[in-house]
């Protein structure tokens, strides 16, 4: 049984599975974090699985799950009290930014800390476990989660806030394997679209007509790591331009990934890319296609100026897109 939310005792916090996996991978759980179920007087231990693999896909992906059901109290309602709450479909939420303190080092306690905007994005200290534990809720502990151990918390049908487009690409794989992408919607800078509409293909579109379409553009691309200590992408299947045909690029500085939580996951996805698969790519850009207004020689960028808007996936989720109803290239 796969189990949306734990506690961690680490950060006296309650999260999503994608929520540890960040966190992990920011390096604020330590090696070996605990988690328990969040259920009605129950204190299973769960496993949060994936936890350590760079890389995700519809079969890889973090979740929680506990040992054994009888780990489970007779009261708890994530075990036992599944299946009532299926209706009432409320959209995703992406965050284009993350609320000040996503990446604390602990969870906020009281009154916000006013260093912490200045803190945010450097190197966070290494805490050991179990020091200074946070007493009170943290009031972003799962994203819009309701805070607390009440016993219907577990249950509330909710939208999901996700900040990283990874996690959304997630959601895009999962709904395409489920072939409701046209009715699955998600709310992303401010409107709310179907999957299926803010998902593009760059694909011989004709690029002139998009310049001002700020979409999840995705594509096969190849990887290499640049001599800055950054990366290069260059997409493999071109927008169309009058007669010519452009590949969009993007650069990722080594600057910019330094001064990013995650950076850790991001190198280890990228890195693992370009050692098992010669740089050979998926990658999603929310972001509007750039051309220079006037140069002799046409070309196409994607700025990506917050490293939460990029995904990129190894090859093996070609695979899970053809096995879905629509073959996309
Ligand atoms: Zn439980």
């Amino acid at each position: 049984m796969s189990i949306e939310e734990a506690l961690t005792a680490e950060r006296n916090e309650r999260l999503t599975a994608e929520r540890a996996y960040e966190l992990y991978w920011a390096e604020l759980l330590g090696q070996a974090p605990t988690f328990t179920c969040v259920g009605h007087g129950c204190s299973a231990p769960l496993i949060c699985a994936c936890l350590d693999k760079p890389e995700q896909n519809l079969r890889i992906r973090p979740y929680f799950r506990s040992r054994r059901v009888e780990d489970h109290a007779a009261t708890c309602e994530v075990a036992h009290g599944k299946g009532e709450t299926k209706a009432e479909k409320r959209p995703d939420v992406f965050e284009a930014e993350r609320p000040a303190d996503h990446f604390r080092s602990l969870p906020a306690v009281s009154k916000p800390d006013p260093a912490a905007g200045e803190t945010l994005w450097e190197p966070l200290p290494r805490r050991s476990r179990g020091s200074g534990q946070g007493q009170g809720e943290h009031p972003i502990a799962d994203e819009s989660a309701p805070t607390g151990k009440g016993p219907a918390a577990g249950l509330k049908p909710r939208a999901s806030h996700y900040y990283r487009l990874s996690s959304l690409v997630q959601k895009f794989l999962e709904h395409r394997r489920d072939k409701d992408l046209a009715e699955a919607t998600v709310e992303i800078g401010g409107e709310t679209s179907t999957y299926e509409a803010l998902f593009r293909n760059i694909y011989r579109q004709k690029v002139a007509d998009q310049l001002n379409t700020r979409a999840i553009w995705w594509g096969t691309a190849s990887l290499r790591a640049t001599k800055e200590g950054g990366y290069y992408l260059r997409f493999s299947r071109p927008f169309r331009h009058e007669d010519a045909e452009l590949k969009p690029t993007i650069t990722l500085t080594a600057k910019d990934i330094d001064a990013y939580p995650v950076r850790k996951l991001l190198r280890a996805r990228l890195d693992k890319i370009i050692a098992e698969a010669d740089g050979y790519c998926v990658v999603f850009v929310w972001a509007k296609p750039w051309m220079p207004k006037d140069s002799e020689k046409p070309f196409v960028r994607f700025y990506v100026n917050n490293l939460d808007h990029i995904d990129v996936r190894g090859p093996e989720i070609l695979e899970e897109l053809k096995n879905t109803s629509r073959v996309g290239d």
